[in-house]
């Protein structure tokens, strides 16, 4: 039997309105039973999102002892929102109870986790929905991660018998019992989280579009809709800068082999992108599925003959970067080279002191750096099994009179990472875009 578990995000749940919408959207299908959301979004451009504000609140109440002001915009914001629903809920009294909470507490966290908390309290009267609490079912273990085999565990028993029920996405509790967030744009963890818990068919992440699109619209007009992509294709593409849902929102549903689809709340008919378990997936006949990309990498080359027969060059050189405390994104090597990709905000202030450590434990025979340098991903399942793929990707760049300062290709075959200037970032897009998918 079909069981889905709906998240909204924070634009569909920007005015009563829209959640008006929503509520159609979840009444419309009897299988819709369990709801996650966020805090309601932005409306318009130049407005603010609430959990800004409420990071806002924070910093006043650091600062005045009390959050009141500037919790004001978000109280007249959710006072609109049950006006225009038409509600019956004294949500004024549930404003001055969470006023008088985030006073209290003095947690960012707790604080940033109250859009969430009133979008949900709203959004179960709307339903005439069971509200549970991320607080009591969500749990992190000591060192900050999802402890999911307790949350499913609670999850699963607070909605045992329960026709339909709201939770607040974005945040759960830490092992002190604190509230705690997951990072921005986390709900769509907490989606997930439900999702694996009452073992639901499909997930479905509403948003405001719909589905992924095959490069980034800002770059190329209009790009084609990806009808769908696996969780392997969707890790690689939102890693890469793709966001239109959480990177790490696969991890409780992998398992599970449960599917997510994007969907999109102002046009609940279109079908949106199908996001599927490996084993399930066919590919659409395409041989690549998307491109994405980052800007602002610092490539360290490390030069230094026979690198290749001196045991453990390789870990002494990564030693310092790791006792530096900075994650390594890529290592492109060759028989006597080593070049080491790094993001340059990671390195800022510690660039000086990583390449003395190298030079001090291998002693290379050449190090340079290079700023500036943005990685583009070409991913896709279809790329493996065809021949020509990476000639077709490399004759597209060059025909650009782009010039490629780096190549990585995935040992799952899944991409291909070139690094080219920052200033050639967006050209290098389109010519892979319109080489492999027309433009
Ligand atoms: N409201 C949170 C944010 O703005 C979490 C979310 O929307 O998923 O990041």
């Amino acid at each position: 039997m079909s069981l889905k578990v709906c998240k909204f995000g924070g634009t569909s749940m920007a005015d009563g309105n829209i959640i008006a919408g929503v509520k159609k959207i979840i009444e419309s299908d009897a299988s819709r039973r369990f709801v996650v959301v966020s805090a309601p979004g932005k409306r318009f451009s130049g407005d603010i999102k609430i959990t800004d504000l409420l990071y806002g609140c924070f910093a006043e109440l650091k600062k005045c002892g009390t959050c009141k002001q500037a919790f004001a915009p978000i109280r007249a914001r959710f006072v609109s929102i049950v006006k225009e629903l038409g509600l019956d809920f004294d949500i004024q009294t549930v404003l001055d109870e969470t006023q008088k909470r985030i006073d209290e507490e003095c947690s960012e966290d707790f604080t940033a986790s109250r859009g969430e908390y009133l979008s949900a309290r709203v959004v179960a009267e709307v339903l005439g929905a069971k509200f549970i609490d991320a607080q009591d079912v969500v749990f992190f273990t000591a060192d900050g991660a999802l402890d999911g085999e307790k949350s499913y565990k609670a999850i699963a028993s607070a909605v045992a018998g329960c026709e339909r029920a709201v939770m607040p996405g974005y945040y759960g509790v830490d092992a002190d019992g604190k509230v705690k967030t997951f990072s921005r744009g986390g709900s769509d963890i907490s989606g997930a989280v439900v999702a694996r818990a009452v073992n639901a068919t499909l997930y479905e992440n509403w948003t405001d579009v719909s589905g992924f699109l095959a490069c980034d619209p800002r770059i190329v007009d209009s790009p084609k809709r990806i009808k769908s992509l696996s969780y392997k294709e969707l890790r690689e593409l939102s890693y890469m800068g793709a966001n239109v849902l959480h990177g790490d929102s696969i991890f409780p549903v992998r398992r599970a082999n449960i599917p997510i689809c994007i969907k999109n709340t102002f046009r609940p008919d279109d079908e949106g992108t199908l996001i599927l378990p490996s084993n399930r997936y066919v590919s659409g006949g395409n041989i690549v599925t998307g491109v994405a990309g980052k800007k602002n990498f610092s490539v360290i080359f490390i030069e230094k003959s026979h690198m290749n027969s001196e045991t453990g060059f390789v870990r002494k050189v990564l030693s310092v970067v790791e006792e530096a405390g900075i994650p390594i994104e890529h290592i492109p090597s060759g028989i006597d080279t080593m070049s080491i990709v790094i993001s340059s905000d990671a390195l800022e202030g510690k660039l000086e002191q990583i390449i003395e450590g190298i030079k001090t434990a291998v002693q290379p025979d050449n190090i340079r750096v290079t700023e500036n340098v943005a990685l583009i991903a070409t991913v896709g399942h279809g790329m493996s099994s065809s021949v020509g793929t990476s000639a077709r990707l490399f004759n597209a760049i060059a025909s650009a009179d782009i010039n490629i300062k780096m190549i990585d290709q995935g040992s799952s075959e899944l991409n291909i990472v070139v690094g080219v200037n920052d200033s050639d970032y967006e050209k290098c897009i389109k010519a892979i875009y319109s080489e492999f998918f027309g433009s």
